[in-house]
């Protein structure tokens, strides 16, 4: 498996590869829904295929980093794909964990996950505070560790940490690190004094979306942890390391509707933010890259020193396996497979553990949508 293959960028700079994981979620099947079975299947640890709706006899087959399939637990992703980066936030560097995929495909569940299944977020968390614990003191170094929790929206910068938040500037220092004057950064002790400060957060962040159409849907959650260690002894020097946990905004493209399709590239109007991180880690993932555009939203420009470079940087796209997010999938696949095959057989089905009644093969045109090709 190819890690972090490090490709040249423009100068002679290193920049590694985005490591990518896919998760499908359980399918959700209600008892009195005709159900058609899963869109797509696993195949094994890396790959799975998707039915081909340019032509049904055929099967599009994905290659990825890792493939998480139904029944993989929280535990399972947060062991394999986020616990190994974890260690190099200690030493200075920094590492980005990002969930991509439609609303409705597990993003939420992925990061955050629920009190009796936690999610990556808690994990993370939990895990930095033990690696700091473990730590010998004879090596010398003193570790702070600290949080902030931001959300951009509409291209905006919200602090979530703060009640009188207004859109916040993302600045560059002299080392080319990103920061964000004004914004709220709070020094955490132990993990339930993180919870008292993020848990009140996210139910603000879940409140407003309510209120504001699906906001948590169309904007993207970004939890720091910051943790700097400083040597004991002269000449007392620091290393700051960063790591961001990313919700993503939903990837799903609302501007499709009836046969008239949209590309994601013909319009302003979609998620400015999500749109470059695609072409970021599409030019960092390449290895021809000449120019990474991080410049070109706040999301790409915050994450600029945490995403390729020699930063640690993963994501997981999160995929359903119902008909009705198919176009979405296979849109999100394209979007993350390292590689793509189109297989000259037909899309094998298989019936779910809901009441199916006798299965036909769904003609799936007329095509709402091109999905955005690459
Ligand atoms: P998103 O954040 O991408 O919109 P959610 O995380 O809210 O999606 O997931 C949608 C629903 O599916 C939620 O009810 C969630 O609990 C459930 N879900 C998502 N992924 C899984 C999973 N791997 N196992 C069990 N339930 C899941
Ligand atoms: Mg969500």
């Amino acid at each position: 498996m190819a890690q972090r293959a490090a490709v040249a960028d423009g100068g002679n700079k290193k920049t590694s590869r985005v490591r990518v994981a896919v998760r499908l979620r359980p399918y959700v099947g209600k008892q009195d829904e005709r159900s058609e079975g899963p869109c797509v299947k696993g195949l094994d640890a890396q790959n799975l295929e998707i039915i081909n709706w340019r032509n049904a006899t055929e099967t599009v087959k994905y290659h990825f980093d890792v493939y998480h399939d139904e029944q993989t637990t929280q535990q399972e992703v947060f062991l394999s794909s986020v616990k190994p980066i974890l260690p190099h936030i200690l030493s200075g560097q920094n590492a980005s964990v990002f969930a991509y995929g439609p609303t409705g495909a597990g993003k939420t569940h992925t990061m955050l996950g629920s009190s009796e299944q936690p999610g990556v977020i808690p994990r993370a968390v939990r895990e930095v505070f033990n690696l700091v614990k473990a730590k010998d003191e004879d090596e010398g170094w003193d570790y702070s560790i600290g949080m902030s929790y931001l959300e951009i929206y509409n291209e905006k910068v919200l602090d979530l940490l703060s009640l009188s938040s207004q859109d916040l500037p993302i600045r560059e220092d002299r080392d080319k690190n990103i920061l964000i004057p004004g914004l709220t950064h709070t020094t955490i002790s132990s993990f339930s004094e993180f919870d008292k400060h993020f848990v009140p957060a996210s139910l603000n962040r879940t409140t407003a979306s309510t209120k504001l159409n699906e906001r948590s849907s169309r904007s993207h959650a970004i939890l720091l942890i910051k943790v700097v260690r400083t040597q004991r002894a002269f000449p007392h020097r620091q290393q700051t390391g960063k790591l961001y946990l990313v919700d993503l905004a939903g990837s799903e493209d609302n501007r499709r509707t009836g046969n008239r399709g949209i590309r994601l590239k013909e319009s302003g109007a979609i998620n400015l933010s999500l749109f470059t991180l695609s072409k970021v880690v599409d030019s960092l993932n390449s290895g021809t890259a000449v120019r990474v555009p991080y410049r070109d939203s706040k999301l790409t420009r915050l994450l600029q020193d945490s995403l390729g470079g020699s930063a640690h940087s993963l994501m997981i796209t999160n995929i359903a396996p119902e008909y009705k997010y198919y176009f979405d999938t296979f849109s999100a696949l394209n979007f993350a497979a390292k590689s793509k095959l189109i297989v000259n057989k037909p899309f094998t089905r298989e019936t779910v553990a809901v009441p199916v009644l006798p299965e036909k093969l769904r003609n799936i045109s007329p095509l709402p949508s091109s999905p955005v090709k690459r």
